[in-house]
């Protein structure tokens, strides 16, 4: 029965289902209050709530992970909570001290242990801060107040039953995703503004996914990094501030320097993708599908198939790496695991 509701918990859409507690604390008056533990539920805000109007929110996504005997760890905790704090800062948001931020996603995973699938299933979690002051003429000052959650998701593996399909993207140099300086923070604004494109190439382009380049310069897609891949090299752009500095990304850099790949860091051009991939691979990195295969590029019009139009071996190779470390299967050789 037990194994039976949380592979139904693992079967749904990811981020469909919500773990029963969250860590909850809120700033007022300079300071923040004592972080507690609250059910997930509806939050009382006032209908003139900063965020609602003036966007003044953002967020994180990380993953817990357990073992058959019960440990529970995080997956590089510090760089998360150091990215929250980067986008707080971009959103003129209050900004957590490292420890109440840590201190609390630990409390959320403690308060949900049991909600934990087992690989490759995880708690995902998402921390989210929003400025909830009752002000509609404070569009030009920050909020003076704010909520601090971190809500929790138990999530199966993202390819489950798709036998990690290829994507297929439309490469898109006509639009941005965000504007060359905010890139960098992890916020719905920068999704917002990203949707109709999104929105568009699924519709008139069934595709997946759009790899924005603007002016030709590839930066990355909707919501993950962009990675090209061979049998000797990884290539990807250098953290500029106009895209989110992935921590997938930082991680399958390290773990192919390590394996012996040549790391380079440089701009990409939306030709030079097409050109690459008529031999090599390419890959989108992030939290929640980890590494994922490009299949297909829709580019001007055109169709190009990447590779044999599956997902590539290295790809597969730098992925089961990653995923090693994360469930625990591979020694922890970086220090990225944090124990729970
Ligand atoms: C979260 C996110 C990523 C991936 O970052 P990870 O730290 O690897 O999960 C990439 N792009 C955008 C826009 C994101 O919001």
């Amino acid at each position: 029965m037990v194994a039976a509701a949380s592979e139904a918990i693992t079967d749904a859409p990811f981020g469909s289902v919500f773990a029963d507690r969250m860590a909850l604390c809120e700033f007022r008056e300079g300071q923040w209050s004592q972080p507690g533990v609250v059910r997930t539920e509806a939050l009382s805000l006032h209908p003139g709530a900063h965020v609602l109007h003036y966007a003044s929110g953002c967020f994180e996504g990380l993953k817990a992970f357990r073992s058959d005997g019960g440990e529970a760890w995080l997956f590089r905790l510090d760089r998360h909570v150091a990215r929250m704090r980067t986008s707080a800062e971009l959103l003129c948001l209050p900004v957590p001290e490292p420890e109440l931020l840590a201190a609390m996603i630990r409390r959320t995973v403690e308060s949900n242990r049991d909600e934990i699938p087992p690989p490759p299933g995880a708690l995902y979690l998402r921390p989210t801060l929003i400025g909830t002051q009752a002000n509609i003429g404070a569009a030009a000052t920050s909020s003076t107040e704010a909520f601090l959650y971190v809500l929790a998701s138990p999530v199966g593996d993202y390819f489950r039953g798709s036998g990690m399909r290829a994507l297929r993207l439309l490469v898109e140099v006509d639009h941005m995703r965000s504007t060359p300086d905010f890139g960098a923070a992890k916020t719905g604004a920068n999704y917002a503004a990203a949707l109709r494109h999104v929105a568009r190439a699924r519709r008139e382009h069934d595709a997946d996914q759009v790899l924005f380049c603007p002016g030709g310069d590839v930066q990355e897609t909707g919501a993950s990094n962009f990675l090209l891949i061979d049998d000797h090299e990884v290539v990807t752009k250098p953290v500029d501030g106009s895209y989110l500095d992935g921590v997938t990304r930082d991680s399958v850099l390290r773990l192919a320097a390590d394996l012996g790949y040549r790391v380079t860091e440089r701009d990409i051009t939306a030709d030079e993708v097409i050109a690459w991939t008529r031999r090599g691979e390419a890959a989108l990195s992030g939290t929640a599908a980890v590494l994922a295969g490009v299949g297909t590029l829709v580019f001007r019009g055109q169709e190009y198939t990447v590779g044999d139009g599956g997902v590539g071996r290295n790809t597969r190779r730098l992925r089961e790496a990653l995923t090693g470390i994360q469930h625990g299967a591979s020694p922890d050789r970086f220090g990225w695991l944090t124990p729970v």
